[in-house]
């Protein structure tokens, strides 16, 4: 075995984790070919769930694959065949399934050295469970036994990409009621300080300016589980203390945190991005909704009441920092009512961005149990046309709000991390908005910070020079 290629479906840390599936295969002795390329002779499909949509496009890229690499060893790994729904049935004999993501560093190691007995036909059928259930002694077992599995190593660049993510934490037992992941990423651990800015140095050594720090639940770096209920004092200062560290290296220009939730944001987090200019002044807050009824439906941990004092918090510590966020519309039991709290939310909030999903049902979790509507349209799913009407309304304020937001840097200076890209360059401010330089700005370097003066707001982003 000679040659790989990796193809990767999903979110940030599924991205994060390929990038350490591509190092491994290096060190074992193998080349990357790009996935366009028909002959490599192992081909990894980091694979995601979330939706239904993304299980059918996993779904498909497995079946593509197959068909255009006749003679590969293919290995499926990420989410989908972490869960037991039944959506991954049959997938081929020269398909191997890594149904615990904790054991693929020790199943590829033993693929490429030829002493797997992968490839036999005990992987390749998840068994039927389509329901959350609470964790049997023999779960908790075999969680305990996967956490002490050989590890993929931290990683040392991430290859193709300007920014590099950097995962510090993992899985989650949250359950909220719309998703799924706490039955594909059950296994709970975060990753040392000392690991974690190992890394960082490492990547900023490789040339990466900045640094996303990245997880499934950010907010629980340190914790051994995501309730906040479970921790010392319900508060966690493990993020800002890590921060606090990172912005130490003297190579590394830019941080940014990927995700958090109101909660995650206290006086202490706060003081860490306002005592920093490494720490990029943009909070992700996925919000999900602005009602409290529909917020208790989906079991988060926060109510809108909360996000609206979480986001003055954050207005009144940073200067005009950016705020984005999540929303679902169309959960079970959405009434106008409630939508229209949200959108007082955003025109409140004034987000920077705002990400808009329609709710759909994903199979095994507790919302795709939630009844029928009843004829009073209480607590029951909702109609898509009312779910294609609210989605529009967001994502057209979304617009205005963006709009609104970049307007007041016009004239003011920003930097911006070039990207590569045809055309003309451009690159992500610190606030993350878009910034295309004009045409006569020379050439500057993919992965350089330059700073550049704002001349013109666009519906997608501003105009530098
Ligand atoms: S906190 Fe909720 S939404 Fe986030 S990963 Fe866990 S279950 Fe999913």
């Amino acid at each position: 075995m000679k040659t790989f290629a990796i193809t990767t479906i999903g979110c940030k840390v599924n991205q994060y984790e390929s990038q350490q599936i591509r190092e491994l295969l290096e060190q074992l002795g193998l080349n990357q070919l790009e996935t366009s390329q028909l002959d490599a002779d192992l081909v990894v499909i980091n694979t995601c769930c979330v939706t239904r949509t993304a299980s059918a496009k996993s779904r498909q890229r497995i079946h593509r694959v197959r068909k255009s690499n006749p003679d590969s060893k293919i290995v499926v790994c990420g989410c989908l065949p972490a869960i037991k729904t039944g959506e991954l049935t049959n997938p081929g004999k020269n398909v191997q399934l890594i149904n615990h993501r904790e054991t693929i560093a020790e199943t590829l190691s033993q693929i490429v050295n030829g002493k797997a007995d992968a490839f036999s036909s005990q992987n390749l059928q998840p068994k039927q469970d389509t329901t959350i259930k609470a964790e049997n002694s023999s779960e908790i077992k075999l969680k305990n036994k996967l956490a002490k599995q050989p590890k993929l190593a931290q990683l040392t660049s991430f290859k193709g990409h300007t920014r590099a993510f950097l995962k510090i934490q993992d899985g989650c037992d949250g359950y909220c009621s719309y998703c799924i992941v706490p039955k594909t990423r059950p296994v709970i651990s975060s990753k040392s300080p000392d690991a974690a800015l190992r890394e960082a140095q490492a990547l900023a050594d490789a040339g990466h300016k900045e640094i996303v720090l990245t997880g499934i639940f950010i907010g629980a770096y340190g914790q051994k589980s995501v309730r906040r209920k479970s921790w010392p004092g319900r508060q966690n200062d493990k993020l800002a203390d890590l921060l606090d560290e990172m912005v130490k290296i003297p190579n590394l220009a830019r941080i940014r945190v990927s995700s958090l939730e109101p909660a995650d944001v206290t006086p202490r987090l706060l003081d860490s991005f306002a005592g920093s200019c490494k720490i990029m002044p943009h909070l992700h807050l996925s919000l999900q909704s602005g009602s409290n009824a529909v917020l208790k439906r989906m079991c988060r941990q926060y109510t809108a009441d909360e996000s609206k004092e979480k986001i003055e918090l954050i207005k009144n510590r940073l200067d005009r920092p950016a705020i984005t966020t999540d929303i679902i519309v169309g959960f079970p039991g959405e009434t106008d009512a409630d939508f229209e709290d949200t959108v007082e939310l955003a025109k409140e909030s004034g987000f920077a961005k705002m990400h808009v999903f329609s709710f759909s049902a994903r199979p095994g979790t507790a919302a795709a149990c939630l009844p029928e509507a009843s004829p009073r349209g209480e607590q029951g799913t909702i109609d898509n046309e009312v779910i294609k009407n609210r989605s529009q309304i967001l994502c057209e304020l979304d617009k205005e709000l963006g709009f609104e937001f970049r307007q007041q840097f016009v004239g003011e200076s920003a930097e911006i991390l070039v990207e590569n890209s045809i055309g003309r360059r451009k690159g992500r401010s610190e606030r993350y908005f878009m910034v295309e330089l004009e045409k006569s700005d020379g050439n500057p370097r993919q992965g350089e910070v330059v700073k550049v003066k704002l001349i013109k707001n666009t519906v997608n982003g501003l105009i530098g020079r």
